[in-house]
């Protein structure tokens, strides 16, 4: 049976961060009508999991965390009721510091939830002002404890590098207090510039500045230095975790597996096509009701794109396997691309290992530049 991933949309939040480009509404008079639709939109997606293993649920914003447990709940029964799942499935919630207490978080657990990625983002109550987020230092550290207290044992915080005016001390001591709490993942991004969000105006308003561009490689050094040191493993190029605790969820996508994305703006993937939803709430009810899906385009993807894809994601992450790189494309792609190989073994920058090649930290630090050399 084929493995497959879900990833639901929740499209809602309290309020709209200044950097955050997903797509999210802070008005929730729809959610009733936005879960008839989700519910149909799973259910007509049965050709594509009928016959598959469901191994991964995620539950991403938005802020899935505003919707009760017993809305999440019905959801996450849809897929048990009609479908196939592992029994050793992975259900992620997305949720924020200030839109959970320790009540609510143990009613996610009672439902099935195991594990939970908190929107963190920083433990610097400056920072946190000027993301325009709700919770600060404070809080934060309560939800995750809570998170705890709640029972799971698997949690994950997102962070954010390269903010302006943001020191090596003040990232350090970010990585410092995250570490100090009961988690087991860290997903860390440097701040990026989205068009159309209000941060970008400010940029270009110069109201805000940057720092400058090598900082960020400084940060992003420190990040994979300070956090491999204390036991968290790079295994994707922003994605650290203890041993044993990687994201079933995000490997799927990094494995080039099949995922279906429900929900507003949702993106899926199978086989050699992929697909989009339209992104408004109000247009994704509208076409799940008219046609039974809210697809707003799709693309079939050649031999080549699928062999790039999987050669990129997998390097980008924990690493490619020749053997199944050879069964699923042949062999050519290793044979192009030999002299370059050896040429970034012999400067460290990747490691080959048992028909395995993986990037090593200094790799991981130039990976982008890297990827672009392979033919
Ligand atoms: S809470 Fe998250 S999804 Fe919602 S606006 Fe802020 S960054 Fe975006």
């Amino acid at each position: 049976m084929k493995e497959i991933a879900i990833y639901i949309h929740i499209p809602f939040c309290d309020h709209k961060c200044i950097y955050c480009d997903f797509y999210s509404i802070t008005k929730t008079d729809n959610v009733g009508p936005f879960l008839n639709a989700l519910k149909l939109e799973i259910l007509n997606s049965r050709e594509h999991l009928i016959e598959s293993e469901i191994t991964s649920i995620f539950f991403g914003g938005g802020t899935p965390s505003l919707l009760s447990s017993q809305n999440i709940s019905r959801i996450i029964n849809v897929f048990y009721s009609n479908f196939n799942i592992s029994k050793n499935i992975e259900i992620t919630l997305e949720t924020n510091p200030g839109t959970v207490k320790l009540e609510k978080l143990k009613e996610f657990k009672n439902i099935g939830i195991n594990r939970l990625s908190i929107g963190v983002q920083s433990f610097d109550d400056r920072e946190l002002k000027f993301l325009t987020r709700i919770h600060d230092k404070d809080l934060a550290i309560e939800t995750i404890k809570n998170g705890s207290k709640a029972g799971f044992e698997n949690i994950n915080l997102d962070l954010i590098f390269n903010l302006p005016k943001q020191t090596r001390e003040i990232w350090e001591l970010n990585l410092k207090t995250a570490l100090e709490l009961p988690i087991t993942h860290i997903s860390a991004y440097s701040l990026i510039l989205e068009r159309g969000t209000i941060l970008n105006k400010l940029i270009l308003d110069k109201k805000v500045k940057m720092n400058e561009d090598d900082f960020d490689a400084t940060l992003y050094e420190t990040t994979i230095e300070y956090l491999s040191k204390n036991k968290f493993n790079q295994y994707e190029v922003s994605n650290f975790c203890v041993e044993g605790f990687e994201c079933a969820h995000n490997l799927a996508y990094w494995q080039h597996k099949n995922y279906l994305g429900f929900g507003p703006s949702a993106h899926s993937f199978y086989e050699n096509k992929r697909w989009w939803n339209f992104s408004g709430v109000k247009q994704y009810i509208n076409k799940i009701e008219e046609n039974g899906n809210a697809i707003c385009s799709d693309e079939i993807l050649s031999a080549d794109q699928l062999l790039d894809e999987f050669v990129m994601l997998a390097l980008r992450s924990n690493g490619l396997g020749l053997e199944t790189l050879e069964k699923k494309f042949g062999s050519n792609w290793y044979i192009k691309n030999k002299t370059y190989i050896n040429e970034l073994k012999k400067n460290k920058y990747i490691i080959e290992r048992e028909n395995f090649i993986k990037f090593t930290s200094k790799g991981y630090l130039l990976c982008d530049e890297i990827l672009l050399q392979f033919k």
